[in-house]
């Protein structure tokens, strides 16, 4: 006859059996179903609206820096609403300085490749990180100082400054490319007031200029995929009614002094009747919103998130149970055991 603290033994093997099989099986075994494509959780997006009340294009009652702050507004609680984290660069027509706004996203991206380096367990680079995240956070407090590490004021003759050139080196990770984006948005111009349609951006990795200031460092890791971004963007963008002008490799700041993907997209030129018509429409800022974050859910399903991502067994069974410390249910043993044989087996 069994005792009844046999029972519990046995089950606690049973369990202990599935956890532990649970554990060693890949991440992907995890799911019922295939995860949400929609679903940008994890993913990191930087949006820019260019310029500001003092750099402003104004084109009749038209304002450039208005139009992309509108626009901007309502590209981000759609992110935000799949799940993405969206840092907005401006919330007013004040701006702070593109030294300031790339600092901070050297800043953020160093402290995700930290982040991911702990996880794994690889703490040797970390004080080095921790060194230049001081350095991006130094410039956020006195923009001055990027002058220093930056290629600001632009002199093309100069060679990239070996801290700035560590940080991009850095930013060459995974974590990078399968979590951030950066999305400047502008509104083009030209004097032949025919000229329209949305043209993208992206790093040149062929421009001499770029060449001598990364100087032999492994570079722009991402000029491949944030053109291939381009496209995917210019496509959806075509889908309301602009016509693509296509993509090009440029070397502008926004798009050199960080390396992550990203793009620098005009929307159509508001020199142009029929494009600055749609512009000034709040209707089809709401569209064009639409095509922004079906562009940014298409490039990020094809780039699965870092493992850490789509581990939530441990941290599930962990914020469970410090919840149901008091009222505990008949499961909260369970959760004990399972924390317990979790962290273990780690
Ligand atoms: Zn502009």
């Amino acid at each position: 006859m069994k005792k009844p603290y046999d029972a519990v033994i046995s089950a606690f093997f049973v369990l202990t059996l599935i956890i532990s099989f649970g554990n060693m099986m890949p991440v992907h075994a995890y799911a019922d179903t295939l995860p949400d494509p929609r679903d940008l959780s994890g993913r990191v997006i930087f949006l820019d609206p260019g310029h500001d009340d003092e750099t402003d294009n104004i084109f009749g009652d038209y304002s450039e820096q208005t139009t992309m702050l509108i626009f901007a507004e309502k590209i981000k609680p759609r992110l935000e609403e799949l799940g993405a984290t969206v840092y907005l660069m401006r919330d007013s027509d004040k701006r702070k300085q593109s030294e300031v706004r790339c600092a901070f996203i050297n800043k953020c991206a160093l402290e995700a490749v930290k982040e991911a380096r702990l996880h794994d367990d690889e703490a040797a680079d970390v004080g080095e990180i921790d060194r230049l995240i001081s350095i991006m956070q130094s410039i956020i407090g006195d923009p001055e100082l990027a002058e220093i590490y930056m290629n600001t004021p632009y002199d093309p003759k100069r060679t990239i400054h070996p801290d700035q050139a560590r940080i991009l080196e850095l930013e060459n990770d995974d974590e990078i490319l399968s979590r951030f984006l950066f999305i400047s948005l502008h509104s083009d111009a030209s004097s032949n007031f025919g000229e329209n349609g949305a043209r993208a951006f992206y790093i040149s990795t062929e421009d001499k200029v770029v060449q001598t200031y990364y100087d032999n460092v492994p570079y722009s890791s991402y000029s491949e995929i944030s053109n291939d971004f381009a496209d995917m963007i210019l496509d959806h963008i075509a889908g309301t009614g602009f016509d693509n002008q296509g993509s090009f490799a440029e070397n502008y700041f926004m798009i050199r002094e960080h390396n992550i993907p990203g793009v620098l997209v005009e929307n159509g030129y508001h020199t142009n009747s029929a494009d600055r018509a749609k512009l000034q429409s709040d209707d089809f800022l709401e569209i064009l919103a639409d095509a922004y974050a079906d562009a940014v859910v298409e490039y990020f399903s094809v780039i699965p998130l870092p493992a850490r991502f789509t581990e939530p067994v441990v941290i599930e069974a962990e914020e469970e149970e410090q919840e149901n410390d008091t009222d505990a249910p008949d499961t909260s043993d369970k959760y004990e055991i399972k924390r317990v044989i979790l962290y273990s087996a780690r």
